[in-house]
């Protein structure tokens, strides 16, 4: 069974569809890469993953729950987001803490489990600092270590690396990467950049104007495009 069974999935804002009936499976530990020109619907469908929009028709499971009517809160993920959305007036141990303590989870589990994920981050001497203290690739790795204390069952991660420079972004899908190989948390990553998905993905999505043009391994895309959209997008350097 499919750890996120996303089916049929239709989405409109009033009466403009922006998503029409999107179908993909992601297996327990797959990385996922949702890939397409910005406006195709990537966010919106990752945002409905996470429970931060409604869905218009169809099903998306988590595990072997439907969770359609199930608060974010409720469901088992962690959403990493291009903007970091970290607290400014919370330090880096505060900003990892926080919704493990809203979760009445145990002070010395929080404790525990900020620490590990500091190990994993390289965050460790910089746990009292607060954001803007920070460089973008470390508030990167901060807003990575808040959905890592959760222990969640899937990683969301929307354009994480856009607002970072050149350098910074390949170090960053090295860190990603290595981060995926040693918690083997399943994970839906979107990016409009094709070098990100080909050299990240365990299998790519290709999306346009909310429909799925192709789905499979990088190789496979690259050797046997669906259409020429998919050889334009995927053969083309960003
Ligand atoms: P992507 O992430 O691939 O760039 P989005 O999922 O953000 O695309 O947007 C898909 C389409 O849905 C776009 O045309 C966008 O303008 C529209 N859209 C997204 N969010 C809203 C919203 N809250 N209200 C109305 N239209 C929206
Ligand atoms: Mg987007």
């Amino acid at each position: 069974m499919a750890q996120v069974a996303i089916s049929n999935v239709a989405k409109a804002f009033g009466t403009v569809k922006v998503l029409h009936g999107v179908s993909v499976d992601i297996a327990d530990g797959q990385f996922v890469v949702l890939v397409g020109p910005s406006g195709c619907g990537k966010s919106t469908l990752l945002r409905m993953v996470a429970g931060l929009e409604t869905v218009s028709g169809g099903t998306i499971a988590i595990g072997d729950r439907v969770v359609n009517h199930l608060p974010p809160a409720k469901r088992d993920i962690a959403m990493v987001f291009q903007n970091y959305a970290l607290y400014p007036h919370k330090t880096v141990e505060q900003n990892m803490a926080f919704a493990l303590k809203l979760r009445k989870t145990d002070p010395a589990d929080v404790a525990e489990r900020v620490k590990r994920a500091a190990d994993i981050l390289d965050l460790s001497p910089y746990l009292k600092r607060y954001p803007r203290q920070l460089s973008g690739g470390q508030r990167q790795r901060v807003a990575m270590g808040r959905a890592i204390v959760r222990n969640p069952q899937v990683f969301l991660f929307d354009e994480p690396l856009s607002n970072l420079d050149a350098k910074l972004r390949v170090q960053m899908r090295t860190e990603i990467k290595e981060l995926h190989q040693r918690l083997k948390t399943t994970t839906i990553y979107v990016t409009h950049d094709q070098i990100e998905a080909m050299t990240m993905a365990d299998k790519i999505v290709v999306m346009r104007d909310g429909r799925i043009e192709q789905v499979g391994a990088p190789l496979e895309l690259f050797d046997r495009p669906a259409n020429l959209f998919v050889a334009g997008f995927i053969g083309s350097p960003s």
